[in-house]
């Protein structure tokens, strides 16, 4: 396990959340692993609600019971 401070733990899930929040509004956001546009897929895709790149190297699950969710 590499050792990591607990701020750079909180700033990497920010940075998620934000990317996510960006994306689901209709941002056009590229893959931070190769640049294609990520795209999202809504609690009703009939896939795991979420952020995919098409090439298939990033991910981010959303799981709507997630307390970001709440409004
Ligand atoms: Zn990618």
């Amino acid at each position: 396990m590499t050792k990591r401070s607990r701020e750079e733990i909180l700033e990497e899930i920010e940075e998620m959340h934000l990317l996510r929040k960006k994306v689901m509004s209709g941002e056009k956001i590229p893959c931070p692993k190769c640049g294609e546009y990520l795209i999202f897929y809504g609690k009703n895709s009939g896939k795991h609600p979420g952020i995919f790149c098409p090439n298939n190297d990033f991910e981010i699950l959303i799981e709507y019971s997630n307390h970001f969710f709440k409004k």
